[in-house]
């Protein structure tokens, strides 16, 4: 059974189980996603009835945000810990070359995808990308079906949310993949044109932070975390 945390579902996976699903979700038939909510991510969910809709139908809904694992102690429902959307991609990527299949890269500005192919090939020996494009595309069904003549097995998306959970539910049969994932700025960071925070702000649950630090134009954004807060607290009062 989901955890609900402000009308999201979230499961309560550890890692290493939610990879095994992952795995499980690759190499059966017909389309899956997943999904990686933070608290911006539930606060979108709140306002936007086919955000919610296309979050909630997730074959694996992860805990990316340690806001989300304070929300779900806040309402006595403990979460076993947070599942980082880029510690899992790298996870199922790693599967992928290990097994076989192939994976599409959709997402972030033009060049980018192509920069984490090489990336990821040079770490994961053996690892087939199917292809990849930009995340500034206009039409999404021409999109599908690029990914579906490309015979991936896998795709990440990375477009931002909502329109990768959106992308994800309503084309994911089309693209022919077996699991498809939403993991935001995780493209970036494949790349390497952005970085993930280093150890001491991940260990002490401040990514957050760094994140802010250095783009601080993301604070609009970040002060939907508060805001989670508030509602969570509502929500246990009632
Ligand atoms: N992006 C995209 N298409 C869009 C809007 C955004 O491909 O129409 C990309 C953007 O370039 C970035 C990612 O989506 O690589 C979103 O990053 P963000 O930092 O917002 O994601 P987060 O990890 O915070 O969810």
């Amino acid at each position: 059974m989901r955890i609900n945390i402000l009308g999201v579902g979230f499961d309560n996976v550890t890692m290493d189980e939610a990879l095994a699903r992952g795995e499980e979700l690759l190499c059966s038939e017909g389309a899956h996603y997943v999904v990686t909510p933070n608290p911006e991510i539930v606060e979108t969910c709140r306002a936007d009835a086919a955000a919610n809709a296309a979050v909630n139908g997730a074959d694996l809904v992860l805990p990316d945000g340690i806001g989300i694992v304070y929300g779900a102690k806040i309402l006595h429902q403990p979460l076993r810990g947070r599942v980082p959307g880029i510690e899992f991609g790298t996870g199922m990527i790693e599967r992928c070359a290990r097994l076989g299949k192939s994976v599409y890269l959709l997402g972030a500005k033009p060049g980018v995808a192509e920069q984490a192919a090489e990336n990821l090939k040079n770490r994961f020996p053996g690892l087939v990308i199917a292809g990849t494009h930009d995340g500034y595309f206009k039409e999404d069904a021409p999109i599908a079906a690029e990914i579906k003549a490309s015979g991936a097995d896998m795709a990440l998306v990375c477009l931002g949310a909502p329109k990768q959970e959106l992308f994800m539910a309503k084309y994911g049969e089309a693209t022919g993949c077996h699991l498809l994932m939403g993991l935001g700025g995780s493209m970036d960071i494949f790349a390497g044109v952005a970085q993930r925070a280093p150890e001491f702000y991940c260990k002490h649950n401040l990514e957050w932070f760094y994140r802010l630090i250095k783009n601080p134009s993301r604070i609009g954004r970040m002060m939907k975390l508060p805001l989670f807060l508030v509602h969570v607290s509502g929500e246990k009062r009632k």
